[in-house]
């Protein structure tokens, strides 16, 4: 793995653990300083303790309060933001004639008003930094829909058309803007699920399996990397082509 962002300052929200946690590691790997952020303090100082090259906040996307001070203080000491990974999200399934009015504010506010938030009290430090990116944490649940998560897939959704929007307004500043759209992938959020449910999923997917966060920290870094210089605005899945 070759230094493909040395010298990039990289915040990542929700990078306490799974996917976002392992994309630290290959952030890391990858030469970049890393700004492991997540709601919780002590998460975030053993994920911080754990990775070369990284320093630790906690912030809550939904508070923008939390996340100005974070931008403050890696402006102060870096000087410069050169990628965002909107990662943070959470589930609370539920079928549409079940669901609380609460379980579907508390998903929107952080799966969909987070990304909002980050992106835009971050966004203007971007723009002299260059060559910048911003890459958003969607699924497959926002592109075909599931069973079940009302709250959960009108989100997934939601962040694609946030990021084709964004690709637009911000590509012409010289910034990217991408989507991740992970099938099935082995993290506690997944842990939640039924386990007839994630053998039939296994069933489905022709790779046979559940991804692992590994390999969703490798298209998240393609995608942050100057290798994806020219790809904007995309929505890429990464589900062992579960749809086919
Ligand atoms: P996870 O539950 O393992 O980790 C999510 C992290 O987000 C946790 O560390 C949690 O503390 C943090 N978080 C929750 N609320 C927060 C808030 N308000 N502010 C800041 N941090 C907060 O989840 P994961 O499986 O690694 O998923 C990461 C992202 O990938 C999510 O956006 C998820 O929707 C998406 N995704 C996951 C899968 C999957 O199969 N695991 C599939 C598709 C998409």
């Amino acid at each position: 793995m070759g230094k493909r962002l040395q010298g990039k300052v990289a915040i990542m929200t929700g990078a306490a653990k799974g996917i976002g946690f392992a994309t630290t590691q290959r952030f890391s790997q990858a030469g970049a300083k890393i700004i492991i952020t997540d709601i919780n303090q002590d998460a975030v100082n053993g994920a911080a303790a754990q990775t070369p090259n990284a320093e630790s906040y906690e912030m809550n996307v939904t508070d923008r309060a939390s996340i100005q001070v974070v931008v403050d203080q890696v402006m102060q000491k870096h000087g410069r933001i050169d990628i965002l990974i909107n990662n943070a999200g959470i589930t609370q399934d539920a079928r549409l004639i079940k669901m609380s009015e609460a379980q579907f504010d508390t998903v929107v506010d952080v799966n969909l008003k987070g990304v909002f938030n980050c992106t835009q009290l971050v966004v203007s430090h971007m723009l002299g930094a260059g060559a910048s990116a911003i890459v958003n944490a969607s699924s497959v649940v926002g592109i075909y829909d599931n069973f079940g998560p009302t709250n959960y897939s009108a989100t997934k959704f939601g962040v694609i058309g946030f990021t084709k929007t964004w690709a637009r307004e911000l590509g012409p500043k010289g910034m990217r803007v991408n989507a991740v759209c992970p099938g099935f992938i082995a993290t506690e959020m997944v842990k939640a699920m039924p386990e007839n449910i994630l053998q039939d999923i296994e069933r489905r997917s022709w790779l046979g399996r559940r991804g692992t966060p590994t390999e969703m920290a490798n298209v998240y870094l393609f995608l942050a990397s100057d290798e994806a210089s020219y790809v904007n605005g995309v929505a890429l899945e990464a589900s062992g082509g579960i749809s086919l």
